[in-house]
């Protein structure tokens, strides 16, 4: 058998009470898999502070894993930010994941006290040392307002060196891209880990405005095929699956220390997709 793999969850802060039982119901569905840490996104500007801290902390207390917030630096003050990493540290949390956020439209352009992902990142370090392990974000195919793959990776390089313990990656669809970028990484001197970040697919069209607007490319192939299934959602999913189990698989073996799975607070699809992982080893 081979060696053990290594995954980690994401999900989102909900509205209602229905949405947390679901949210906390898929956790443990999760919990199964004895993944290595959940994470829960934060609405930049703040718009989901209290929700994502009580969420980390009922993952974390009453599901029983280890729970990163993702804390984004856009929109928010340097008081704000401080006060949250206050109390995160005094609920135990570890890990967070820094980021530069992306503001809702209509709420203006860039504003808060800090810029980039990297500023963040350092003022995690000026304020609370060594306490975190900080995740940072990782695009294998571009950030969208990046010039160029150069300017790109020195801005990731600079995240690394402002502190970054690890990164996760966008999702992608291409094996290659992955490989490409940590090869590039890797020359650049980066040695941390990155982990791929993966997207189930189950709806083509939600998949397809959110890939456009994030800069993860749909290759040709998938496009296609997915089109052709029109509204057969079943044929669209056992697809899904089956391209993505198939991408791990590759990523996995080409040396991707673990993966990461935007699950969109849905147990069905990541689930399936870690069955055929762990049954193929
Ligand atoms: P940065 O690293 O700051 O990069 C943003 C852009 O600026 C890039 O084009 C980069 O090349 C450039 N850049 C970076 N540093 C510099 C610099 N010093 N000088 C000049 N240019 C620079 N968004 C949320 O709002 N909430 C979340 O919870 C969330 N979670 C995410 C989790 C993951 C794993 C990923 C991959 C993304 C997540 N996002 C989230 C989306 C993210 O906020 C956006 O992609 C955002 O546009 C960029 O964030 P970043 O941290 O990568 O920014």
């Amino acid at each position: 058998m081979s060696q053990k793999h290594v995954y980690s969850f994401e999900f989102f802060p909900t509205k209602t009470d229905a949405g947390q039982e679901k949210l906390l119901s898929v956790a443990r569905q999760f919990s199964a898999c004895s993944p290595e840490f959940f994470s829960c996104t934060y609405g930049a500007g703040g718009s989901t502070r209290d929700r994502t801290l009580n969420t980390v902390l009922q993952l974390q207390n009453e599901v029983k894993v280890p729970a990163a917030p993702h804390l984004s630096c856009v929109g928010d003050s340097k008081d704000d930010l401080r006060g949250l990493l206050a109390e995160y540290k005094a609920a135990g949390i570890k890990r967070i994941v820094a980021l530069r956020g992306d503001l809702p439209s209509g709420m203006g352009l860039v504003s808060g006290d800090l810029r980039h992902a990297n500023d963040l990142v350092s003022f995690i370090r000026e304020e609370s040392g060594d306490h975190f392990y900080i995740e940072v974000a990782a695009y294998p195919e571009m950030h969208p307002q990046a010039r160029n793959l150069e300017d790109d990776i020195a801005n990731f390089v600079r995240k690394v060196k402002a502190g970054a313990s690890s990164a996760i990656t966008q999702y992608f669809f291409n094996a290659d891209s992955y490989f490409y970028f940590v090869e590039r990484v890797r020359k650049a001197g980066v040695e941390i880990p990155i982990v791929p970040g993966i997207m189930p697919i189950t709806n083509y069209s939600k998949l397809a405005r959110f890939s456009d607007a994030c800069g993860a490319e749909i290759p040709r192939w998938i496009r296609k095929q997915l089109e052709a299934y029109n509204d057969d959602s079943a044929s669209i999913q056992a697809f899904g699956e089956q391209v993505i189990t198939e991408m791990c698989e590759k990523l996995l073996q080409g040396g991707a220390p673990s993966l990461h799975f935007y699950t969109l607070n849905q147990a069905e699809p990541s689930l399936a997709i870690w069955k055929n992982l762990e049954s193929s080893r």
